[in-house]
């Protein structure tokens, strides 16, 4: 019997087991750890809750963790609970899945003060992670901006724009949408370094932007280039340039109160305010040969009381693994970081791609595996017995999948009228739902 520990429940950590548990068959074991009673990762705490077609995926892992053969360890972290060594001593492999949680910084003076907020933050803010729950992100003031010009720069705007009735049938949670109900936001100012063209937004993101309740996309047609020049684009990228074509050409439309304003070639230099922040100082960009953003000296100010920074996300890094600190990822040759030791998912690739980009990902590691690890010859490790005895050791209790479902009853039970869930925000209230 083979023994394998993934740690991270998201998406490259069920693919992965998948993967694993179908080259393997009953010859291994599969665990799956997770730093929290609750699996999904990135599908329960990133995916916007408006969105809930794509985190439906969700049931294609729930059969992944209930195939014989594959459990699920919750409530262990890895890094304080257990270490990599100790898993690499109860355990054949160890993959680790563990995404890609921490916002990449500006740089830029200003970006500490109150106000100033990453994406992770905002995002775990209102899709209810335990460590984001008491944000409090200042809605009080009519401006905002959020820099990035990437998918999640769109999920948080179009979140800081929607009315209480858009989030119908979404999964927000209650203090969310209750803080959002009572924002003053008039302004949503997207600031992009360089210009329509290197967008990183996709054509259904940005179309729903032109259906909002009560905002208005505005977008000013002197940031393209000739039209002429979409004709080289990659289908799906030109059809998203499309889109913010028809923006340009389209006026706001008076009856809705807010407005979405996309700011090109606009690179933020500084964020200033009187002990919180009021502005961001923005430099007019151009682009060079190469396509990067050069600065042109010429610079204003955007008013904004918070700022949502959205320009990507690194991967932690972990005790005895080797980082790249460029690319914000463990350093790992094809998934390989060491004899035993994977990474799949943003924590090999760097936060890039869609959910589904992680399926083939995981099995290109699970095949890795299977090659340097046949099924049916000896195995050392104990795997979950080892584990569980650790824990025990150190007090740690962990939780399985049958306690996730008792969690997800709750949970289930709590939503608002058309909800499909209401989220608990506590570490504690998971754990309370159990009677722990
Ligand atoms: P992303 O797609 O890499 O976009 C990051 C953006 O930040 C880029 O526009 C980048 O501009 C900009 N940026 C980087 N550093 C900057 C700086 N110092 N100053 C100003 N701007 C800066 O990252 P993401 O939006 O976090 O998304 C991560 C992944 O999740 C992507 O693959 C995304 O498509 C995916 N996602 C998908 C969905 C969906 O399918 N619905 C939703 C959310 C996220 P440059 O191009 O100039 O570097």
């Amino acid at each position: 019997m083979r023994h394998f520990a993934i740690v991270g429940s998201g998406p490259a950590g069920f693919y992965t087991a998948e993967a694993l548990a179908k080259a393997y068959g009953d010859q291994a074991h599969v665990d799956i750890i997770d730093r929290y009673a609750v699996p999904y990762g990135l599908i329960r705490f990133g995916v916007a809750p408006d969105h809930q077609s794509l985190k439906a995926v969700s049931k294609r892992y729930d059969k992944v963790a209930e195939t014989e053969g594959v459990g699920f360890i919750g409530n262990v972290t890895l890094g304080q609970d257990v270490s990599v060594a100790e898993l690499l001593d109860l355990y054949d492999a160890v993959i680790l899945a563990t995404g890609a949680p921490h916002d990449r910084k500006l740089g830029i003076p200003g970006e500490d003060l109150p106000g100033v907020v990453g994406s992770a933050e905002f995002v775990g803010w209102y899709n209810g992670h335990p460590d984001f729950a008491d944000l409090d992100p200042p809605l009080d003031g009519a401006e905002v901006a959020v820099i990035g010009n990437g998918n999640v720069a769109l999920d948080c705007a179009r979140i800081l724009s929607k009315t209480r009735p858009e989030f119908d049938g979404s999964d927000i949670v209650n203090h969310a949408i209750d803080a959002l109900d009572g924002s003053a936001v008039k302004t949503v100012t997207i600031l992009g370094r360089r210009g329509p063209h290197q967008i990183a937004m996709t054509p259904k993101e940005l179309g729903e932007l032109g259906h909002l309740d009560a905002s208005s996309p505005v977008v000013d047609g002197a940031d393209f280039p000739p039209l002429e020049a979409d004709e080289a684009l990659e289908p799906g990228h030109r059809k998203s340039i499309t889109i913010l074509r028809e923006f340009a050409a389209t006026a706001p439309d008076p009856a809705k109160p807010r407005r979405m304003v996309f700011d090109f070639f606009a690179k933020p230099v500084a964020i200033e305010g009187d002990g919180k922040a009021e502005r961001i100082i923005v430099e007019r960009t151009e682009l060079d040969d190469s396509g990067a953003a050069r600065g042109t000296g010429q610079t204003y100010a955007v008013p904004a009381t918070l700022v949502v920074s959205s320009i990507g996300y690194s991967t932690p890094p972990m005790d005895g693994v080797p980082y790249d600190e460029r690319g914000g990822k463990f350093r790992n040759d094809g998934g390989k970081i060491a004899d035993r030791l994977y990474a799949v998912g943003w924590a090999r690739r760097g936060p890039s791609g869609t959910i589904g980009t992680n399926r083939p990902d995981g099995y290109e590691v699970a095949e890795l595996i299977a090659a340097a690890m046949p099924g049916g010859s000896d195995g050392e490790k104990v795997g979950a017995k080892g584990l569980r005895a650790l824990l025990d050791l150190r007090s740690v209790e962990p939780t399985n999948f049958d306690d996730w479902r008792r969690i997800e009853e709750s949970e289930t039970g709590n939503a608002r009228p058309g909800s499909p869930r209401e989220k608990f925000v506590r570490v504690a209230d998971w754990l309370g739902a159990l009677g722990r």
